[in-house]
């Protein structure tokens, strides 16, 4: 990682920054349709901007520079092709992406370095209870040995090679007339765009100017956050000569839950109950996140009907900084039926006589044909829904979308 992790281009496609070739072109499909701009005239320049993440991070070369020296090192190793200053001042130029704090220039006119993000692992128990946890990083500190320099005071020589670029235009002629401009890396100075002497050199930091050091921040998750609430650490992120560091910003991810499932403060649950306690009233318990045991009575008399839901107010997720406000918990049931053939013919006509009454059969007129209802698996389709999941290709949600006609031209 370079001093300065830049992670931007990944994030449009929503890759991490190790993706491989087949995730990056996987993830870039995905999205481009979602964001073509014939689908979804009202995304803006998303679209450009993920054409453009991935017409960089697909170029081996184009990749190699951006990982190792962010936007920066793009910048200058694109040798400003048409239309490229365009993108870049928008997708790094601050307005949409500035919560990044990306390039931005801080109060005291010093260039600020970029945030770093960290996805952070929450289960839902932690989101309705709270908790701190201790979060260890390792990020760049300057050197304290040098104070960032790198080296005695005035060591620090700018690169003669490239001029203090980091990087060197080659010009290579490919015919007469033809030549093909090739941007590297500068050997010399490794890209850094200055260059100490050996003996100058600091020994604690190798003239790198930053160490690593392990870092460990505690985090407080409130009662109540949100699966993509960020949590911010202020000035935390690595250092940089000459920049103010980023933020370090978690990034909460909720767990799946084997129970409950989250809408806002709300909660939801499915029950099974058997057909007695449908008719005959229940009581049942379940545990809380909060490891509260909740006894619930329905009473005998009160019905519920298959697949109807219930809700037990005050018991949903605790609201993010009004923790005693809690939504409500919503409880679908599930009636199970019982099996064919579960009771003998003369207790199965005892039961009838309890049940409501049958509806009058009306008389039929005119000749009638007997049928058959068979069992029937709604899981399965209707006839040809298979052949529909064999052209269902993972990677290409779009087949879904259009008519078996369209699939009939792939065979
Ligand atoms: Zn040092
Ligand atoms: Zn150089």
């Amino acid at each position: 990682m370079a001093n300065v992790a830049d992670t931007k281009l990944y994030d449009i496609l929503g890759v991490p920054p190790g993706a491989s070739e087949n995730e990056l072109k996987k993830a870039y499909r995905k999205l481009a349709k979602e964001y073509h701009p014939d689908k979804n005239p009202n995304a803006g320049d998303k679209f450009k901007e993920i054409s453009f993440a991935y017409e960089v991070l697909s170029n081996p070369e184009k990749r190699e520079l951006y990982d190792r020296y962010g936007e920066q090192g793009l910048r200058e190793g694109s040798g400003g092709g048409s239309g490229m200053d365009d993108i870049f001042s928008h997708i790094f130029g601050g307005g949409l992406f500035s919560f990044m704090g990306n390039q931005n220039r801080s109060r005291n006119g010093r260039r600020r370095g970029e945030d770093m993000m960290h996805p952070l692992k929450v289960s839902l128990e932690d989101l309705y209870n709270g908790k701190t946890t201790k979060l260890q990083l390792s990020k760049n500190v300057l050197c304290s040995a040098c104070s960032g320099q790198g080296g005695k005071t005035g060591a620090v020589q700018k690169c003669s090679a490239c001029r203090g670029r980091g990087v060197r235009i080659m010009i290579r002629q490919l015919a007469p007339g033809m030549v093909q401009q090739m941007q590297s890396v500068c050997s010399d100075c490794n890209g850094e765009g200055e260059v100490i002497n050996e003996k100058d050199r600091c020994k604690k930091c190798e003239g790198k100017k930053v160490i690593k050091e392990v870092k460990i921040l505690e985090v407080h998750v409130d009662k109540g956050m949100k699966h993509g609430q960020r949590i911010t650490f202020t000035g935390e992120a690595d250092q940089a000569p000459g920049v103010e560091p980023g933020d370090i910003v978690l990034l909460l991810q909720e767990k799946e839950h084997e129970v409950f499932q989250r809408d806002g403060n709300d909660l939801h649950m499915t029950h099974k109950i058997g057909l007695v306690e449908a008719l005959c009233g229940f009581q049942f318990t379940f545990k809380h996140l909060d490891a509260r045991q909740i006894v619930v009575k329905y009473p005998p008399g009160k019905v519920i009907e298959p697949g109807c839901v219930r809700v037990v107010r005050g018991e949903g997720m605790p609201q993010y900084r009004n923790p005693f406000e809690k939504g409500d918990l919503y409880i679908k049931f599930d009636v199970q039926f019982p099996e064919n053939n579960w009771i003998s013919p003369e207790k199965l006509s005892e039961l009838e006589d309890l049940l409501p009454a049958r509806p009058e059969v009306p008389s039929v007129i005119g000749d009638t044909e007997e049928v058959d209802l068979q069992e029937f698996d709604s899981t399965r389709g209707p006839a040809g829904g298979q052949r529909r999941e064999a052209y269902n290709d993972s990677s290409d949600e779009e087949s879904s979308h259009h008519g078996p006609g369209v699939q009939c031209a792939h065979q």
